[in-house]
């Protein structure tokens, strides 16, 4: 069975669900708890409550894991916060709410409500009586000063990819204060349990998760499941050093000559997405370009056109690469190698996080990277020898796509 890592024994019926959540999650289309579900539940669910922080690959089913925990403590009757997910992008906290949470509590009485935090939503003055409250931390934060979040009915506490939270952009010292102060100033001390979820767990990490979550706690890591992932992607490298054609022209090419579903390509600059895009579009694809600088209500909008299938392709630069998942992509493309930053350090996680935008749960994927110059391919051949010390799991295509 090629899903075995990631599916088990175990069913949901016999996690001990309520009625509610079961048909939601059958709703949901999932047949058995994955594995990191398998393990976290059951902890989350023990009485009195215990914390945990709990580390599993993207993709594996841990934003559905806690969006369960969390409900099963939540009584719709009760008009107060019972549930606080913290996300360090908006995308992952829309992602969370729209993909999960309320699939997920479709079918819960009186209905679940839901609080977005994020920049430019505005919590209304009379204190917000939604059931769970979903935001990055500042927004939350923001609430809670202006005393329109109250948590003192609040019974999980959850941050989402807590590793994004903690990465070096400009936010992370600013985003790990802000969640320290809602654990410290703003939570009911002992009446709440504290879920930490990360795709990698470096120190720095699990101090964080320590600082926050107050024994007990538990530690679940799963091995990475590199192989299950890159076992169901194709992929493909193409060489252009010694051609005439570009990476642009072969992109219109490709696009011209395959059939194919919906598509992710990643770029460096928001200026090259702009460009693929113009081309793209006067080719006749619907596509639609994501990226730092959209402020959020176009960024919102425009994953929301993607999900929805309204448009077959999506450009990218590095703002995607972590968590949001996409459903039914079948391509990824790297015009550009996954570096750090602006240098040219291959960063063979990021690799992994896109083109695990395709193979999710077993779904079959085609990543293609694409080589201009000698620096790139070489940053492709050590993400290449990252993942395959002893082989090789990226396959050369012929660039003669027309035959
Ligand atoms: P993570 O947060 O670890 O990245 P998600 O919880 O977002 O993972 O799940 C990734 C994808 O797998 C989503 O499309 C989700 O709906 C799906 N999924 C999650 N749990 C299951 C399951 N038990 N069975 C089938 N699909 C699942
Ligand atoms: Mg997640």
């Amino acid at each position: 069975n090629p899903n075995s890592h990631l599916s088990s024994a175990k069913t949901f019926q016999e996690m001990g669900l309520p009625p509610a959540l079961l048909k939601g999650v059958q709703s949901l289309g999932f047949e058995k708890p994955s594995a990191i579900q398998e393990m976290a539940l059951p902890m989350c669910l023990r009485r009195p409550p215990e914390n945990l922080l709990a580390q599993a690959q993207s993709g594996s089913g841990k934003t559905a894991a806690f969006c369960l925990a969390g409900l099963c403590n939540v009584d719709t009757r009760l008009a107060m916060p019972q549930m606080l997910v913290v996300t360090p992008t908006r995308e992952l906290a829309v992602q969370c709410v729209q993909e999960t949470l309320l699939p997920m509590a479709k079918f819960m009485e009186p209905p679940l409500e839901v609080f977005s935090a994020l920049k430019g939503t505005h919590p209304p003055r009379e204190g917000i009586r939604a059931h769970v409250v979903v935001g990055t931390p500042g927004s939350v934060v923001a609430a809670l000063d202006k005393r329109r979040l109250l948590l003192t009915h609040c019974a999980t506490f959850v941050l989402d990819e807590a590793d994004a939270m903690l990465e070096d952009s400009g936010d992370s010292t600013q985003h790990r204060n802000k969640c320290i102060q809602i654990k410290n100033r703003y939570l009911p001390p002992g009446q709440h349990q504290t879920l930490l979820f990360s795709a990698t767990f470096p120190r720095e990490v699990k101090e964080f998760g320590l600082q926050l979550a107050q024994s007990p706690v538990n530690e679940i890591s799963l091995p990475d499941e590199q192989d299950l992932v890159l076992d169901v992607i194709t992929q493909l490298w193409i060489d252009l050093r010694h051609t005439r054609q570009s990476r642009l022209e072969l992109i219109q090419e490709l696009y011209d000559v395959l059939e194919m579903g919906q598509s992710i390509i990643f770029c460096r600059t928001k200026r090259e997405a702009d460009v693929i895009n113009e081309r793209l579009q006067a080719q006749g694809f619907t596509c639609s370009v994501l990226h730092g600088s959209l402020d959020g209500v176009d960024r919102d909008a425009t994953m929301e056109q993607f999900r929805l299938g309204h448009n077959k392709v999506l450009l990218t630069t590095n703002v995607l690469s972590r968590g949001v998942d996409v459903p039914a992509v079948s391509l990824v493309v790297n015009y550009d190698m996954p570096t750090m930053g602006y240098s040219q350090d291959p960063d063979p996680d990021t690799y992994l996080h896109r083109i695990g935008r395709t193979g999710r749960f077993g779904r079959r994927g085609v990543a293609i990277n694409l080589i201009q110059d000698d620096s790139t391919f070489r940053v492709m051949e050590s993400i290449d020898r990252h993942f395959s010390p002893t082989g090789s799991m990226l396959r050369q295509a012929s660039t003669d796509v027309e035959e």
